[in-house]
């Protein structure tokens, strides 16, 4: 079944409460970030969308090259055997797999990949490239995109093409790759929190949902506000598993030869539809200021006569120019024969955090009045100033937005310690459950409530992540003995 687009950017929007599902298609429609490709399961991005993701690249880039991350470039085609070396990556991705056979009129005599993901290309590379304790660590990234094959396609959720940057790392110590995959956590957790606005809980994947040939998965599970998890980012400690499927080794000191140690981690546009599901409301698309394709939207509201409406328009134009020398992402919404309220409309639906409405009775006071987007909320702000009243409203706005994620998540999180109780807090959010770590179990609380293991969480404490204590008891379904507790959800 191919997803119903809706009626496209001035169509309506279906409440949330009436069909979620529904709901989220409307408002990347009305926020006109995608179009319809070709081929099913791959989207378009249109200017807004891809304004989206550059500012996501920027700011994540920002953040690797901090931490000494170099940007590389691999090739989209990867040979068949390639994937084969490691036995747990060729299982797990074999499903998602899009295989070129013929090239240049000819059939080709060993079948391409298109990759589903760089771990296999890079660590054959890396056995050119590291030769010695000195080579290490290399701390790679590459910003690509890949094809895994989709059967039940959603906008930005699940699509067969998507854009991601994939990070891979080669450390000297099994030790070295633990940390460097739980310092990108952080990377992710905090980016996540102060440009885009979510509360994700932290926490290890259960060995059943381990990215294939890792011995750790660490992931961020935002919560939507229907109360189901988002896996928003993942950071994988691969052990030395790609380094003997490849032949890595490196000289050490003792002058041995050793495995190098690796991780991989990735971030991808499906985040773009997570951050529509967080903030979103019935009257379209809700972006935080850090990234909105449009952040201030001025509507001049012209006067009774021409005189009073030349001043409106000159002193919405001088609002622009201010806004925008400031690094503000303006729109000045001059277009004629629209009336303002239909002008708002516009605006409310696109996402934009912040309208300056400018008419002939705010300029007599010498002010502007801002509607901020999440609330609704009107209040002047003087013209002289505005520059500093707007980077204060953003500001604001931009931690309201994070806020209200919080509040959401954590009001529908709940403990639980038996089947019943699980039951009700998978139909609303999350459950924090003690879980067997049985994977027959978790299928049976799948096939139950539709709901799966997310992850175990971690305690963010002296700058890095820990397992929370443990806390043995019985399993919340099963009763069988178990250590820890688990975030239980349904999920995207
Ligand atoms: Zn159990």
């Amino acid at each position: 079944m191919v997803e119903q687009h809706g009626q496209g950017a001035d169509g309506p929007i279906t409440p949330r409460a009436t069909a979620y599902a529904q709901w989220y298609q409307d408002i990347v429609a009305a926020a006109e970030l995608l179009d319809q490709a070709p081929v099913r399961g791959c989207w378009i991005f249109r200017p807004n969308g891809y304004l989206i993701w550059e500012i996501f690249q920027r700011e994540l880039d920002a953040r690797f090259k901090r931490r000494g991350v170099q940007n590389v470039y691999f090739p989209l085609l990867i040979p068949q055997s390639y994937i084969a070396r490691e036995a747990e990556h060729v299982e797990g991705f074999s499903p998602e797999l899009a295989v070129v056979t013929h090239g240049g009129g000819e059939e080709l005599e060993e079948p391409l990949v298109v990759r589903p993901t760089s771990e296999t290309v890079i660590w054959a590379t890396l056995r050119r490239w590291i030769r010695s304790h000195r080579d290490l660590p290399m701390l790679l990234n590459q910003w690509a995109n890949v094809v895994r094959w989709e059967k039940r396609p959603r906008a930005f959720l699940r699509t067969t093409e998507f854009l991601w940057q994939e990070g891979h790392t080669a450390h000297a110590t099994a030790q070295e790759a633990r940390d460097f995959a739980l310092t990108m956590l952080g990377v992710y957790e905090e980016f996540l929190q102060t440009v885009v606005g979510m509360a994700p809980i932290v926490g290890e994947k259960p060995a059943h949902e381990r990215f294939p040939g890792a011995v750790a998965t660490f992931t961020l599970e935002p919560m939507m506000q229907d109360g189901r998890a988002l896996q928003a980012g993942t950071s994988h400690d691969l052990g030395a598993n790609f380094a003997k499927a490849f032949d890595v080794t490196y000289q050490g000191e003792d002058g041995e030869a050793h495995p190098a140690y690796a991780t991989s981690w990735g971030m991808t546009t499906r985040v773009i539809g997570g951050m529509l599901m967080v903030h979103g409301d019935d009257r379209g698309a809700i972006f935080p200021p850090a990234v909105a394709p449009v952040q201030v939207a001025i509507v001049p509201v012209s006067g009774r006569d021409a005189g009073a409406t030349q001043a409106v328009d000159e002193a919405a134009a001088t609002a622009r120019r201010d806004l925008t020398a400031a690094g503000y992402r303006v729109a000045l919404d001059d277009r004629p024969g629209l009336r303002p309220g239909a002008k708002f409309f516009h605006w409310e639906r696109r996402g934009a955090p912040l309208r300056l409405e400018i008419g002939p009775r705010d300029l007599a006071a010498g002010q502007a009045t801002a509607v901020t987007r999440h609330d609704g909320e009107k209040r002047p702000i003087p013209l002289s100033g505005l520059t500093g009243a707007v980077q204060a409203l953003l500001a604001g706005l931009q931690a309201d937005l994070a806020a209200r994620a919080r509040t959401i998540q954590e009001s529908r999180t709940q403990t639980v310690d038996d089947r019943a109780a699980l039951e009700l807090a998978v139909a609303q959010g999350y459950a924090l459950a003690r879980w067997c770590e049985q994977y027959d179990c978790a299928t049976a609380i799948q096939e139950a409530t539709r709901a799966t293991i997310r992850c175990f969480p971690l305690q963010d404490h002296d700058g890095s992540y820990h397992p929370a204590p443990t806390d043995p008891g019985p399993c919340a379904w099963c009763g069988a003995p178990a250590q820890r507790r688990a975030i239980v959800a349904r999920a995207y």
